[in-house]
C-alpha cells in the first residue's frame, strides 16, 4: 500500500484529497495544526486503519516514521481575510512549512506536490493566465503574505528539484468551491450562500465587474491526482476557465437559493484582482485533464451541503467584519 502524507488534511482541499487517496487504496497520514482546518472534515476517516492523523504545525517541524512515497503540501490559510488575521503564520507555512516538507521528501525519497495558487499572478496584466506569465504582485499589500510565500514556495521547490534531483510537482490552483468550505471564511461563495441562508443582503465588493473562474472541488482533485502521477516538474494551472463577474455570480446565487434579499455594494478590498481565468492548455495536453462539472451542477451540490449545516455553524460570525479588510 503506497503511503502519503497530506498536510492541511483537515481543510477544505486537504480533506477531499484524503478521501480520494483513501479510496484509491493509499495509506494516508493527515497532518494539520487546526488553525483554519476542522476535524469534522475528517471524522468519517478516523475509524479506518488506512488513515492516521497528527495534530502538528508543519511550519515548526515535520516528520513521520517509516517509509513515505508521496507528500502533498496543502497546509495554508486560503482566504484573504485569513491572511490579515494570521499574516505571519500564512508566510511561515508557505515558506518554512514548504522547506520542512521538502526536507522530509528528500530524507524519505518521496515525491512531493505543493499547492501553489493563481495568486502568484497577482492582479494579472495577462489574460487568461498562462504558466509562463510572471505575475503582478504587491509584496507589501494585504495579500503579499500569501502571494509571496507561495512564490517562494515555487522557487524553493524548483531548487530542490534541480539541486537535489527531488521529484517535485507544482499545482497552481484557481478559485475552487464545494462542500466543506468554511461557511464564514470570507470567501465569496460561502459569503453569498451564508448570507442567503441567514436572510441577509448579499455583499458585492466594488462594482462587481471583477471576474473569477470557479472550479468544482472534484475536478480539482482529479487534476491533482493526474499531476502527481505525471512526470512534469513545472507549474501547471488547474482551474475551470468558465469566467464570470462577481455581480453575475451574486445573481446566480440569488436564483439558486431563492432568497428575496438584495445585492448591496461595499468597498473593494485593497489589491483585489480585477480579472482571473486559467489558461489550461498545459493541463489538457500534459495531463489529459479538463473540468467536467458545470457551475450549475457544482453549485447545487454545494448549496445542499451548506443547507445541511447546523444552525450554530450558520450563525457563527467568526471574523467576517475583520477591520481593514474592506478598505480601498
Ligand atoms: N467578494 C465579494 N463579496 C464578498 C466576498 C468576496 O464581492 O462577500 C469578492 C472579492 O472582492 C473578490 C471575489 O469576490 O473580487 C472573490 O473573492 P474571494 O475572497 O472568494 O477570493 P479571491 O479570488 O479574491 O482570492
Amino acid at each position: 500500500m503506497p503511503r502519503i502524507l497530506i498536510t492541511g488534511a483537515a481543510g477544505f482541499l486537504g480533506s477531499h484529497l484524503c478521501d480520494r487517496f483513501v479510496r484509491e487504496g493509499y495509506e494516508v497520514i493527515g497532518m494539520d495544526n487546526l488553525i483554519t482546518g476542522d476535524l469534522r472534515n475528517l471524522e468519517h476517516l478516523f475509524p479506518l486503519r488506512q488513515f492516521t492523523f497528527h495534530h502538528k504545525d508543519v511550519s515548526n517541524f515535520v516528520h513521520v516514521s517509516g517509509p513515505l512515497d508521496y507528500i502533498l503540501h496543502f497546509a495554508s490559510p486560503a482566504s484573504p481575510i485569513d491572511y490579515l488575521r494570521i499574516p505571519i503564520q500564512t508566510l511561515k507555512v508557505g515558506s518554512l512549512g514548504t522547506h520542512n516538507c521538502l526536507g522530509l521528501a528528500k530524507a524519505k525519497g518521496a515525491r512531493i506536490l505543493v499547492a501553489s495558487t493563481s495568486e502568484v499572478y497577482g492582479d494579472p496584466a495577462v489574460h487568461p493566465q498562462t504558466e509562463e506569465y510572471w505575475g503582478n504582485v504587491n509584496p507589501v499589500g494585504p495579500r503579499g503574505v500569501y502571494d509571496e510565500a507561495k512564490r517562494f514556495q515555487e522557487a524553493m521547490t524548483m531548487a530542490y528539484h534541480t539541486y537535489h534531483g527531488l521529484q517535485t510537482r507544482i499545482v497552481r490552483i484557481f478559485n475552487t468551491y464545494g462542500p466543506r468550505m468554511r461557511l464564514n471564511d470570507g470567501r465569496v461563495l460561502p459569503a453569498f450562500i451564508g448570507q442567503a441562508l441567514r436572510g441577509e443582503d448579499l455583499t458585492v465588493f466594488g462594482t462587481g465587474n471583477q471576474t473569477r473562474s470557479f472550479c468544482y472541488v472534484d475536478d480539482l482533485v482529479e487534476g491533482i491526482w493526474r499531476l502527481l502521477h505525471s512526470d512534469y516538474p513545472y507549474p501547471v494551472n488547474i482551474g475551470n476557465p468558465d469566467e464570470i463577474t462577481i455581480l453575475q455570480f451574486a445573481e446566480e446565487i440569488i436564483k439558486l437559493t431563492g432568497t428575496t434579499q438584495r445585492i448591496v455594494f461595499e468597498p473593494l478590498p485593497k489589491d483585489d484582482p480585477t480579472q482571473r481565468q486559467p489558461d489550461i492548455t498545459k493541463a489538457r495536453k500534459i495531463l489529459g485533464w479538463e473540468p467536467k462539472v458545470s457551475r450549475a451542477a457544482g453549485l447545487k451540490i454545494t448549496y445542499a451541503a451548506f443547507q445541511a449545516l447546523p444552525k450554530d455553524v450558520l450563525y457563527k460570525q467568526e471574523h467576517r467584519d475583520f477591520e481593514g479588510y474592506v478598505r480601498k
